[in-house]
């Protein structure tokens, strides 16, 4: 008898994901070819563009290796494509990797050397970097070079290694995990802020030419609208009815076909899932609209509490959802109208913010 195969869990499909914007595999694929190349095709962030488009010039034409970078802000919002996109303009290579995949000095060492003159070394989730990769990394941001251990044992011999003059760009979530001598070591730091309906409207039919989906203007405003001001989430929502489009037999992801597509994802017209509406639910439903701490809120929705305050959170507080208050979380009239809900006790907290 056939044994059952084993399967890898590695290589087993990952369920299908609506929530936090975080990406699949499929989505990792398409998103490297959706990447935009040049800041001419980076759409959005414009306050960022010019001065970072600027520098980039700069260290071309006088060439010289640009400040080491930082770039923080939500996932999904283009740290990386800056990345790509830095290296690109400046006509080098970008090296990529993540902080937890450097496990230890001799990796970091691995891709130092083998960078050349003036490559990218791009470094995600930064703040995962583990303590003693972090301290080998200062001497080589800030005077290119790298000390390194040979041998071990009483004939270890320590010896300073020169490395190419070369760019970290790290991306991070979450700066304030950063130690402040690291943060201190970037030249530039930014934060990078969501995407209005029009930004993402213009990003959706530049991915839709790319990926050759016919999408009418109606239908890319309605995924734009219901994408969290989020670019990778409008991809992912553009590829998710173009889906719809073939099944359908039109081909041609319109209005009619974005509501069915984010209504049966269950992404409603203010763009929320149903991660951010059990967010909001539990906030005045459970907590009966009292202020919360972070910790509460993760532990009634089972829920790490990194996902709530790093990709949930930050949305909902931009668009009036929620408030940051010193006693905790509380959520706004919007939230309760917006659900449909009636205010929380009448001497609650929502109560008092409602009128
Ligand atoms: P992050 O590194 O912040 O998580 P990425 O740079 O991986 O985000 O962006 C996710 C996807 O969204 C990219 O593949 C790219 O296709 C798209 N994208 C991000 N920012 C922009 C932008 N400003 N213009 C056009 N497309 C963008």
């Amino acid at each position: 008898m056939a044994r059952k195969k084993h399967q890898d869990p590695a290589t087993e499909p990952a369920a299908p994901q609506v929530t936090a914007p975080l990406p699949m595999e499929e989505d990792r694929l398409v998103e490297a070819s959706l990447r935009p190349l040049s800041f001419e095709d980076y759409v959005g962030q414009d306050a960022l563009r010019r001065p970072l488009h600027t520098m980039v010039q700069a260290a071309h034409e006088l060439k010289t290796a640009l400040d080491h970078m930082l770039f923080y802000g939500p996932p999904g919002l283009g740290k990386t494509t800056l990345a790509h996109i830095v290296a690109h303009e400046m006509g080098v290579t970008v090296h990529q990797t993540s902080g937890p995949a450097v496990e230890h000095k001799g990796v970091l060492a691995g891709l130092l050397t083998n960078m050349g003159e003036h490559d990218v070394l791009f470094i995600d989730e930064i703040h995962r970097l583990p303590p003693p990769v972090e301290e080998a990394l200062y001497p080589a941001m800030e005077d290119y070079q790298l000390d390194v251990l040979i041998g071990d044992g009483p004939h270890a011999k320590a010896i300073t290694m020169p490395l190419p003059r070369f760019t970290l760009v790290g991306a991070t979530t979450r700066t304030g995990m950063l130690t402040s001598p690291l943060q201190d070591r970037f030249g530039f730091t930014w934060r990078l802020t969501y995407y209005s309906v029009e930004e993402l409207t213009t990003i959706i039919m530049r991915s839709a030419r790319r990926m050759g989906v016919q999408v009418t203007e109606d239908g890319a405003v309605e995924l734009g609208k219901r994408a969290r001001g989020t670019p990778r989430v409008a991809n992912r929502w553009l590829r998710r009815a173009r889906d719809y489009a073939v099944v359908d037999g039109s081909n041609v992801v319109d209005r009619r076909i974005a509501n069915m597509t984010l209504s049966d994802l269950q992404v409603d017209a203010a763009g929320l899932n149903n991660l951010d509406r059990a967010y909001l639910r539990c906030l005045l439903e459970r907590f009966s609209g009292r202020p919360v701490g972070i910790e509460a809120v993760a532990a009634a929705l089972s829920e790490d509490r990194q996902t709530l305050e790093f990709t949930v959170e930050p949305y909902l507080v931009q668009h009036g959802f929620v408030d940051r208050t010193a006693r905790g979380r509380l959520a706004t009239r919007l939230a309760s109208e917006h659900l449909g809900l009636e205010a929380a006790r009448d001497d609650g907290p929502v109560q008092k913010k409602l009128f």
